[in-house]
């Protein structure tokens, strides 16, 4: 009972935290579009100009993803996620997902590479995995060291199961054993094992979560303190094709291994 209570009390105060973190940063993407806009107005340099464009069009983009990010955790809490399932080619899931990273990887000086170790078609909504590749894509970004590779890797699984395993690897500070457990929890944020802050909402793993379980898929990972981390999920296969094919939008790679 006295446990429950107190697992009661941690929750609203997570709710609480979450509230005020929410609302800073919804307030702070406003208040610099509002003050690069004002800037505008005031300036006649055309550089000046871009940059203020660009301050304001980075905050709005912020602002879009997390207001989506509250609307996907009310969906998938109300079991209402609608997903549109179809058989999709896993290599055009990766590429879609990859493609829309590069930005991202340019900018923080990490290279994307894909090793496609099956061919098969999975049933899933395209947009919803593409979304949760781009959450794990995104975090291996962001946790990752300049100059640092990220690998994303599909292969089968040695079940029986007819199951496809998506895995995206990185050489970051990973993740410390005693908040392993928490990670895939809503409004969890857990500074990294490097001690460093990154931005963020701590809703991106709940979400992915959500999504690959309403798949009926699973989802995990493997983290080894300033080593990396290996986030990993799994779906059912339409067909299989056992021919080994890569693409890589860098140079080839041996695979790396965390332990
Ligand atoms: P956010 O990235 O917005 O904080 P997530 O739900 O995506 O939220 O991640 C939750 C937490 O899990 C992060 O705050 C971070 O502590 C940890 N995490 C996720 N991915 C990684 C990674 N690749 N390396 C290290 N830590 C990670």
């Amino acid at each position: 009972m006295e446990i429950e209570i107190a697992r009661r009390k941690e929750v609203e105060q997570r709710f609480k935290d979450f509230y005020s973190s929410v609302s800073h940063e919804l307030r702070s993407p406003i208040t610099s579009i509002q003050g690069a806009l004002q800037l505008i107005e005031q300036t006649r340099e055309r550089p000046a100009v871009k940059e203020l464009i660009d301050t304001a069009d980075i905050s709005c983009e912020r602002l879009i993803r997390l207001i989506n990010d509250l609307l996907d955790v009310k969906q998938i809490e109300e079991g209402r996620l609608g997903l549109d399932l179809k058989e999709v080619d896993a290599l055009e899931l990766v590429n879609v997902a990859v493609d829309g990273m590069q930005g991202m990887a340019h900018n923080a000086n990490v290279s994307l590479e894909v090793v496609m170790d099956s061919l098969s078609f999975v049933v899933a909504d395209q947009d919803r995995i593409v979304q949760v590749l781009t959450n794990l894509i995104s975090n291996a970004i962001k946790y990752s060291p300049s100059g640092a590779q990220v690998l994303i890797k599909v292969t089968q699984p040695e079940t029986n199961q007819p199951r496809l395993r998506f895995a995206v690897e990185d050489s970051g500070p990973g993740i410390s054993d005693e908040h392993q457990h928490k990670i895939f929890g809503k409004f969890e944020r857990i500074d990294a094992a490097d001690g460093q802050k990154r931005a963020g909402s701590g809703l991106g793993l709940a979400i992915s979560k959500g999504i690959v379980e309403e798949h009926g898929g699973t989802i995990g990972f493997t983290s080894v303190t300033g080593k990396g981390s290996r986030f990993w999920f799994e779906l059912a296969t339409v067909q299989e094709n056992t021919v080994p094919v890569m693409r890589s939008d860098s140079s080839v790679s041996a695979e790396k291994t965390l332990s």
